[in-house]
């Protein structure tokens, strides 16, 4: 494979872009990811969210699925990039541009795991999609704090020391953000993406409180690529929050002559002020972004201006936010961190309920249409208005259903 090895050398070379060739997965143009690579596509949805992470084991994140209109096309690409289901689907927040494509997504390749933020959202296509992963996903989850070492952020393992950790939001250590311009924005599941001395910041439709509650906290927030909030609205991507996240390239996903006016011109100032290279889907297509650990190579279908390579960000090797968000009791340095089980392996930390007192009088419930049961006292269930079953003990509900996944009844 003369093709692969050349591209492989290319990318290693830092070069410039490659043309597409046949070796390219077909709709996009863009080349296909060298094995042993963590690879980020920023897809191109229009008006909308949805990222790709492929780590170098070859699991697989969607975050976000774009808005309705744009679930056809994803799911065709997703079905190119991804080889069986998802190993985690993130929606950060219930808005419409970025849950509207997800059950086009799942549909067509599948997923194991879904996870948002939730806060309660009443529109309709929330509680359908809410519905539909209840029934079609293996597991649904908030990214909870585990019980039982609280101060720790949530991080998943991808394999080979890429790590994804949540930043935001913090329920219930932490109560979700309330009285802003839109509290369904502030509460976006904020992640880390983290390999080698390289890091990539998703960060939603976070608005302005969600980064000062970011800022506050000793974590690091400096990523060598961002996910620019809210399509470049003019609101979020304070000064701020650009000088501590530091970014050398920065994406934007918005749809072409949007009603919004996104990307803002305020916000593309404050991304040159910091000197990040923008990359914009409505303009570049879809973006590729490729670690080696060291090094983040970006090309655009559409880019015509060839790949832009920026170097990590992070001073010492490994990821730098897997520590406590805040400090101890015990207060200890280089504490060792609690390592997350890969998804796809038995188990991944899930919200786990507070255990229940020892089966007396706990009581389990069901939502109609539903194939498992739940404790009562799940956060699933809160979420969702569907009709319910209620058993009386475990006994009764293992009857009819089975146990879900989220709270381990
Ligand atoms: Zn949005
Ligand atoms: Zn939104």
């Amino acid at each position: 494979m003369k093709v692969f090895a050349r591209l492989l050398a290319l990318l290693v070379l830092l070069l410039a872009a490659l043309p597409g060739h046949a070796a390219a997965p077909a709709s996009s143009g863009l080349p296909s990811p060298a094995p042993g690579r963590l690879t980020v596509y920023f897809l191109d949805v229009g008006q909308g969210d949805a990222a790709l992470i492929v780590s170098p084991t070859g699991k697989t994140v969607l975050i976000d699925g774009g808005p309705p209109e744009a679930g056809t096309r994803l799911a065709a690409r997703l079905r190119e990039l991804v080889k069986g289901p998802l190993d985690l689907v993130i929606l950060t927040h219930p808005h419409l541009d970025h849950l509207g494509g997800l059950r086009a997504a799942v549909k067509a390749v599948g997923a194991r795991r879904f996870m948002d933020p939730g806060f309660d959202h009443p529109s309709e296509a929330y509680r359908d999609l809410l519905d539909f992963v209840g029934n079609e996903v293996g597991q649904v989850m908030s990214p909870e704090p585990n019980p039982s070492s609280p101060q720790t952020l949530l991080t998943v393992g991808l394999g080979e020391g890429v790590a994804l950790t949540v930043l935001w939001p913090r329920v219930p250590q932490e109560p979700f953000l309330a009285n802003t311009r839109s509290d369904a924005n502030a509460n976006s599941i904020v992640t880390k993406l983290t390999y080698g001395k390289t890091a990539f910041l998703f960060t939603g439709d976070s608005e302005p409180p969600t980064e000062e509650v970011l800022l506050q906290k000793p974590v690091d927030l400096a990523a060598t690529v961002l996910k620019v909030a809210h399509h470049g609205g003019k609101h979020s991507s304070t000064a701020a929050f650009l000088e501590r996240v530091k970014p050398q390239a920065a994406v934007i996903s918005c749809g072409v002559g949007n009603d919004y006016g996104h990307p803002s011109p305020e916000v593309l100032g404050r991304l040159r002020d910091v000197r990040a290279r923008t990359f914009r889907t409505d303009q570049d297509g879809e973006v590729m972004a490729v670690s080696d650990g060291a090094t983040v190579t970006l090309r655009s279908a559409r880019g015509g201006a060839g790949a832009s390579s920026v170097s990590g960000t992070q001073q010492s090797g490994g990821p730098v936010a897997l520590g406590p968000i805040e400090p101890t009791p015990h207060g200890r340095a280089g504490r060792s961190v609690e390592k997350e089980p890969e998804p796809g392996a038995s188990r991944t930390r899930t919200p786990v309920e507070p255990t229940a007192p020892a089966a007396t009088g706990e009581r389990f419930v069901s939502l109609k249409g539903s194939k498992v049961f739940h404790r009562e006292s799940c956060s699933t269930l809160k979420r969702s208005k569907n009709e319910r079953t209620v058993y009386p003990s475990r006994a009764d509900a293992l009857r009819e259903r089975r146990p879900a996944e989220d709270c381990h009844p």
